[in-house]
C-alpha cells in the first residue's frame, strides 16, 4: 500500500509541541507564533506575516482587507480549491472565472483583461502545484485598471517566480499548512503575507476579533476595545510549535521533495516521449517546490481506467478540482468569462501521484511500474 500523502514529520515537532503545552501561553501570538512569523518575514522579505488557522482564513482576511462589498467582481481560475472563491463570495462578491492554460493549469493571463469590468476589484491568481502564474502580466494589468492582486500561494511555499518568492508579488498572499501541503502546522494552518504596508495595522485588528488587542500588548493604546469587524483568525501555540519544527527543516523537506519529483520525471519521460501521458510543465522563470507530481492521460475514460488499476494495487493516486464554475455554488455566485476551452477538458485528464516527504525510490518505482503496465495494455 502506498498512501497519497503522509504529513511531513522531521523530528523536532514533538519537543516543540510539548514545550508549548508546558508554557504559560497556549492561546495565539505566543513565542512560537512570533518565531514563525519572524522566520517568514526574513525569508520572504515582506512587510509582515500573520499565522492563521488555515489558508481559507487568510483568504477571508484578504477579502475583508481589500474592502470587498456586494456587487464587486473578483477574477480567478475555475480550476482551484473552493476556498479561493468562498472567501470573496462570503463578502458578497461575484466570482468571475477565467480559463486556464493547458501547460501549467494556471490562470491564462492573456484572458484576464477581457474579464475586467467597472465592478472588478481584484485578481486572484492561484499558483497551481507551486508553479508561478505569469505575475508580470497580471501585475501590469492590475496597475492599469487599479485592481488588487491576492496570490493564492497555498501550494507555493519555497517556490519562486523570476527569483521572487510566491506570495510576495501581489498586494497580499496566502500559504496553507494543511497536512496535504509541503509544510504543516499539525494538520491545519495558514499564513497571510502582507506586501502592501497599508494593510499591516488593520490585518492585526481583523485577526483579533476586530479589537486593537495587539496594539494594547505593544503598549500603543491604554485599553483595548472593539474597533472594526473581525473574527478569530489566530491559531493556537500548538500549531505554531509544530510548524516551527518544520521551518527549521524547510530546506531539507524541499530538497527531499525535489529529488522525488525528479525521479518521477525521469522514470516517466519515456512514456511522455511515446505520447502515452503528459508531464507537468515548469517555465524557466519559475523555481518550484515539488508540491505535486501530476500526469495527464488522454481523457476521462483513460483516467478512470488508470485510477482503477491504482486502486486495485492499493496505491492512492487521486484527481482533483471539479471546476468551480460548474458546481452548484459556482453557478450561484459566479460566471465564466469567455469560453471554457481548457478548464473542464484538462481537469478531467489529470492524475496526482503519491508524493510526500520521505517517499522512497522503491515506492516511486512501484507507482511508475503501473503506468508501464497500463500503457502495455492500451
Ligand atoms: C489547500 C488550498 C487552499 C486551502 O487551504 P486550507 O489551509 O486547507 O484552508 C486554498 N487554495 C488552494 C489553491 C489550496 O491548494
Amino acid at each position: 500500500m502506498i498512501p497519497f500523502n503522509k504529513p511531513p514529520h522531521t523530528g523536532n515537532e514533538e519537543q516543540y509541541v510539548l514545550e508549548a503545552m508546558k508554557s504559560p501561553q497556549l492561546s495565539g501570538d505566543g513565542p512560537f507564533t512570533k518565531r514563525c512569523q519572524r522566520w517568514f518575514e526574513e525569508q520572504l522579505g515582506c512587510r509582515k506575516t500573520l499565522l492563521t488557522p488555515s489558508c481559507t482564513h487568510a483568504l477571508e482576511m484578504a477579502a475583508i482587507l481589500i474592502g470587498i462589498e456586494p456587487g464587486d467582481e473578483v477574477i480567478m481560475p475555475s480550476y482551484t480549491f473552493v476556498s479561493t472563491a468562498n472567501a470573496f463570495a462570503l463578502r458578497g462578491a461575484r466570482i468571475v472565472f477565467v480559463d486556464i492554460r493547458p501547460d501549467t493549469m494556471n490562470i491564462d493571463e492573456t484572458r484576464i483583461e477581457a474579464a475586467i469590468t467597472p465592478q472588478t476589484k481584484a485578481i486572484v491568481p492561484v499558483h497551481y502545484a507551486g508553479v508561478g502564474c505569469e505575475m508580470d502580466v497580471i501585475m501590469t494589468l492590475a496597475e492599469k485598471y487599479g485592481l488588487f492582486v491576492i496570490e493564492d500561494a497555498a501550494q507555493g511555499m519555497m517556490s519562486r517566480y523570476k527569483g521572487r518568492p510566491l506570495g510576495t508579488i501581489g498586494h497580499l498572499g496566502t500559504y496553507s499548512f494543511h497536512e496535504t501541503k509541503n509544510y504543516t502546522s499539525g494538520g491545519e494552518g495558514g499564513l497571510l503575507i502582507i506586501n502592501d504596508g497599508r494593510f499591516a495595522e488593520r490585518a492585526e485588528i481583523i485577526r483579533e476579533k476586530g479589537t486593537n488587542r495587539s496594539q494594547f500588548f505593544r503598549g500603543m493604546v491604554d485599553k483595548y476595545s472593539w474597533v472594526d469587524i473581525g473574527s478569530s483568525y489566530l491559531p493556537c501555540e500548538l500549531q505554531a510549535a509544530y510548524l516551527w519544527g518544520q521551518l527549521e527543516m524547510a530546506e531539507k523537506i524541499n530538497s527531499d521533495r525535489l529529488t522525488s519529483w525528479l525521479a518521477y520525471r525521469d522514470k516517466l519521460s519515456p512514456f511522455a516521449e511515446a505520447g502515452v501521458i503528459e508531464l507537468p510543465v515548469v517555465a524557466e522563470t519559475c523555481q518550484h517546490n515539488a508540491h505535486m507530481f501530476y500526469i495527464k492521460v488522454k481523457d476521462l475514460e483513460e483516467r478512470t481506467a488508470l485510477l482503477e488499476l491504482y486502486r486495485k494495487a492499493v496505491i492512492w493516486a487521486v484527481f482533483h478540482y471539479v471546476p468551480l464554475h460548474s458546481a452548484v455554488a459556482g453557478l450561484k455566485y459566479g460566471r465564466f468569462s469567455g469560453r471554457d476551452i481548457y478548464t473542464t477538458s484538462q481537469s478531467e485528464r489529470l492524475i496526482r501521484l503519491p508524493l510526500y516527504y520521505g517517499i522512497t525510490g522503491a515506492e516511486i518505482d512501484t507507482v511508475c511500474g503501473k503506468i508501464k503496465e497500463w500503457s502495455e495494455k492500451n
